[in-house]
Order: structure tokens, then sequence, then C-alpha cells
């Protein structure tokens, strides 16, 4: 149980960082009420829509939680 919440709070740990990453490479733009994210890689945008709590990535389809794009829009957000 604990070491599953130790992962649990890894992962989450490791996605704000790497929504640092994305919004320090000036990986995050605002689009009206949604924000277009760019992959580290730049290949692909992913939507993320901040006042419903979601993203187009393939890991939000399948945690259905916060993923590092939502992180950086928020990170970006709370910077502009
Ligand atoms: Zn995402």
């Amino acid at each position: 149980m604990l070491k599953e919440k130790d992962t649990v709070e890894r992962g989450l740990v490791q996605r704000v960082e790497r929504g640092w990453i994305l919004h320090n490479l000036g990986k995050v733009l605002r689009d009206g009420p949604l924000y277009l994210v760019e992959s580290s890689k730049g290949k692909t945008v992913y939507v993320v829509d901040l006042d419903r709590d979601t993203c187009t990535c393939k890991d939000w389809r399948r945690r259905r939680d916060t993923c590092k794009h939502i992180f950086s829009a928020v990170i970006f957000n709370a910077k502009s």
C-alpha cells in the first residue's frame, strides 16, 4: 500500500517536472479558452482544456488524470 502510494507520488512529481520543462521550452500557447502544448520533439500538438481538465494525449486518455501537458498549461497560466 505504501509502495503503491510512493509510485503514484513519484509519477506525479515527474509529470509536474516535465510540465515545467515544456513550459520553459516555450511549448505552451494559449488559444482562447484552450492551451496548445507541443510535444517535446515538436511533432505533435496536444490540446488542453483547463476548465474541463482534459488533454488529447495518450497518457490522459489512458489514466484520465492530470498529465504533463495539463501541468504545463497550469504553469503557463500562473506565469502570464
Ligand atoms: Zn497530455
